[in-house]
C-alpha cells in the first residue's frame, strides 16, 4: 500500500473524508505490519522438488529418528515438527511456468528470483525467450550453449539487486553450482543445459561474465568442478576450451576449497570471496555422504560458512541455499534418499536460524523464506496406523495388518504416479534409430545398479499388472525404489508434479507471505521486504 498516494487522493475527495480517514488507519496498520526494507539480510531456502507430500513424509521420518534416539520423547512420529514448519508465516505457491502446466526447475526458481514468468528450461530471462525450436528440439544444445542475442533479455535477479545495493551475495547448493536453481540467482541463459556458459558468467573478467554481479558473487558453494576445471588435470572435465575458471577466480581474490576439511579451515573473518566445488558433478546425497564418510561438507556446514563470510557486510546480504538433491532422489523414486536430503535441508535452516539469532536477535533485520520450486508425482496413500513406518508397507489403523490391494498383495505408504525401474529404458531410448543393440543393452545393464552407492543393485517391485509381493522385500533398504503407476523407463525418469507447493517465512518482513500466491509474486514480496 502506498500511503502518499492515499493522502493525495483523499485531499481531492473531501466528500469521502470519513472513508479516507479509515483507509489511512488501515494503511498505517499495514505499514506497521511490515516496514518495507526492514530485511537487510535475506536467506532464501529452496528445497528442490520438495512438495507437500515430501514435507509431511520427512516430518514423520524425523519423528521416527527422534523416537529411535530417545524413546518416549514423542507420543508418535507424526507429532514431530520440521524446523521450516516452526516459522510463523506460511503460504501456498502456484508453480506453473509460461508454457508448462508442470514446470521444470529453471523457470520456477527464476520466477522467485526475477518476478518474470518464463518458459520451461529458461534461466532468468524475459518472457519472450525460447529454449526449444518449433519442433520441440532443444534450441541450442550442449554444455557450451550460448543464446542468440535476439533471443530474449536478461531479467534482474534478487541477488543482482542486492549486489547493486552494496550487500554481500551468495549461493549454496548440493547440486552443481551451475544447476538450474543456483544458476537462476546469478546467470542468464535461454537453455539451462549450457553449464559451461553458466560457469563463465560467474567468473569476473571472463568474456561471458555477468556484469550485473559487479565484483562477483561473494560465496559460491556446491558441486560442478567439471565445468570449472579443464583437462588434462581434470579428466572428467566438460570444458572444451581448456580454460581454468578456478584459477581465473583465484586471480580475482577468491579462496578456493574442494573438500569438507578445507572448507572447515576457512576463516570467515579473513575471507571476502569464497568458491567451493566439492565434486565433479552433483554433491553426494546426504545418505551416501555419511555412509561412505566422504570428505564433502553437509548443506548445514556450507550454510554456516557462507553466513560467516556474508554477514560481515554492514549493509546486509542475500543468500540462496538449495537442498538440490531432494529432487534427484524423487526422480529416482527412492523415497529414503529424498527424505534424508529433506532432513539435511531442514538442519541447514536450523543452522541459519541459530547463526542469525546470535548476530541479529529476533531476526529483526533478517528475512528467512523456505519454499520449493515444484512438486513431484509422489503420493501418500492407504490408511496406515499411527506410528506406521513411513517407508514401510501400509499396516491398517484398525487391525495393524498389511492392507491388501485387489491382487491380495500389500503396498507401501509412499508410491509414485510414474517413474522408472531397474532393467528398463525409456520408450525414446528403446526406439532411438542411432542406438546399436549394444548401446541399448548397456543402458539396461546400467539401470540395474546405483552408481552412487558402489553399484549396489536397486531393489524395486515389478511395475505393471503383475505385482511383486513386497512382504519379501526390505522397503526401508537404502536402494529400495517405491512402486510406480506408469512405467517411464530407467530409474530417474519420474516426473515433476504440477501441484501447488508450500512456503514458510519468518523474521523481518515475513508477515506479507500469506494466502495462495503466484510464484512471480514471491519475488515482489522479498524485494519489498528487503527494500531492493
Ligand atoms: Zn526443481
Amino acid at each position: 500500500m502506498n500511503t502518499t498516494m492515499n493522502r493525495t487522493t483523499c485531499k481531492t475527495r473531501l466528500a469521502a473524508a470519513l472513508v479516507c480517514a479509515a483507509a489511512g488507519t488501515l494503511a498505517t496498520l499495514a505499514g506497521s505490519a511490515h516496514a518495507a526494507g526492514e530485511a537487510k539480510n535475506v536467506i532464501f531456502f529452496l528445497g528442490d522438488g520438495m512438495g507437500p507430500v515430501t514435507v509431511t513424509a520427512a516430518r514423520i521420518y524425523k519423528g521416527e529418528k527422534q523416537l529411535a534416539a530417545k524413546p518416549g520423547s514423542l507420543v508418535s512420529p507424526e507429532r514431530a515438527n520440521l524446523v521450516m514448519q516452526t516459522l510463523p508465516y506460511a503460504a501456498r505457491v502456484k508453480t506453473y511456468s509460461l508454457d508448462g502446466q508442470t514446470t521444470d526447475s529453471a523457470p520456477s526458481m527464476a520466477a522467485y528470483m526475477t518476478g518474470v514468468k518464463m518458459r520451461n528450461e529458461v534461466i532468468s530471462m524475459s518472457s519472450d525467450t525460447v529454449a526449444v525450436d518449433s519442433t520441440g528440439k532443444q534450441y541450442i544444445n550442449g554444455e557450451d550453449t550460448t543464446c542468440a542475442p535476439t533471443n530474449g533479455k536478461a531479467a534482474d535477479t534478487l541477488l543482482e539487486l542486492a549486489k547493486a545495493k552494496g550487500r554481500a551475495v551468495g549461493a549454496v547448493s548440493t547440486t552443481r553450482v551451475g544447476h538450474a536453481t543456483p544458476a537462476t540467482t546469478y546467470a542468464h541463459i535461454c537453455n539451462r543445459n549450457g553449464y559451461n556458459t553458466i560457469a563463465e558468467q560467474s567468473v569476473p573478467g571472463h568474456a561471458n561474465y555477468n556484469p550485473k554481479l559487479l565484483d562477483g558473487v561473494d560465496v559460491l558453494l556446491g558441486g560442478g568442478q567439471r565445468n570449472y576445471l579443464p583437462k588434462p588435470a581434470n579428466p572428467g572435465s566438460k570444458r572444451t576450451d581448456g580454460v581454468d575458471l578456478v584459477a581465473a577466480m583465484q586471480a580475482k581474490g577468491y579462496a578456493y576449497v574442494d573438500t569438507g576439511t578445507k572448507l572447515k579451515a576457512i576463516d570467515p573473518a579473513a575471507t571476502g570471496k569464497l568458491l567451493g566445488l566439492f565434486s565433479q558433478s552433483e554433491m553426494a546425497y546426504e545418505l551416501d555422504r555419511v555412509k561412505q564418510n566422504l570428505d564433502q561438507p553437509s548443506l548445514s556446514d556450507m550454510t554456516e560458512k557462507a553466513l560467516g563470510v556474508l554477514s560481515k557486510n554492514d549493509k546486509g546480504f542475500f543468500l540462496m541455499v538449495e537442498g538440490g538433491r531432494i529432487d534427484h532422489a524423487l526422480h529416482g523414486t527412492n523415497a529414503k534418499r529424498a527424505l534424508e536430503d529433506t532432513l539435511a535441508f531442514d538442519a541447514a535452516i536450523q543452522t541459519a536460524l541459530d547463526f542469525m539469532n546470535k548476530k541479529d536477535p529476533g531476526l529483526k533485520n533478517t528475512l528467512v523464506v523456505v519454499t520449493a520450486d515444484h512438486d513431484h508425482a509422489i503420493a501418500f496413500n492407504g490408511y496406515p496406523k499411527i506410528g506406521n513406518p513411513i517407508l514401510g508397507l501400509v499396516n491398517g489403523y484398525a487391525d495393524g495388518k498389511p492392507t491388501k490391494a485387489a491382487d491380495g498383495k500389500p503396498y507401501t505408504t509412499l508410491v509414485f504416479g510414474n517413474g522408472g525401474r531397474p532393467g528398463s529404458i525409456s520408450f525414446s531410448d528403446a526406439n532411438d534409430p542411432n542406438a546399436t543393440p549394444a548401446d541399448i543393452a548397456k543402458k539396461i545393464a546400467d539401470s540395474n545398479v546405483n552408481a552412487e552407492d558402489g553399484k549396489k543393485p536397486w531393489i524395486a517391485p515389478a511395475r505393471g499388472p503383475v505385482r511383486d509381493d513386497q512382504t519379501t522385500m526390505d522397503t526401508t533398504d537404502d536402494n529400495f525404489l517405491q512402486e510406480v503407476g506408469i512405467n517411464l523407463g530407467s530409474p530417474g525418469a519420474e516426473t515433476h508434479g504440477g501441484g501447488d507447493v508450500m512456503l514458510f517465512a519468518g523474521g523481518a518482513g515475513s508477515k506479507i507471505f500469506k494466502g495462495t500466491m503466484e510464484n512471480i509474486k514471491v519475488f515482489n514480496k522479498v524485494k519489498e521486504a528487503a527494500g531492493l
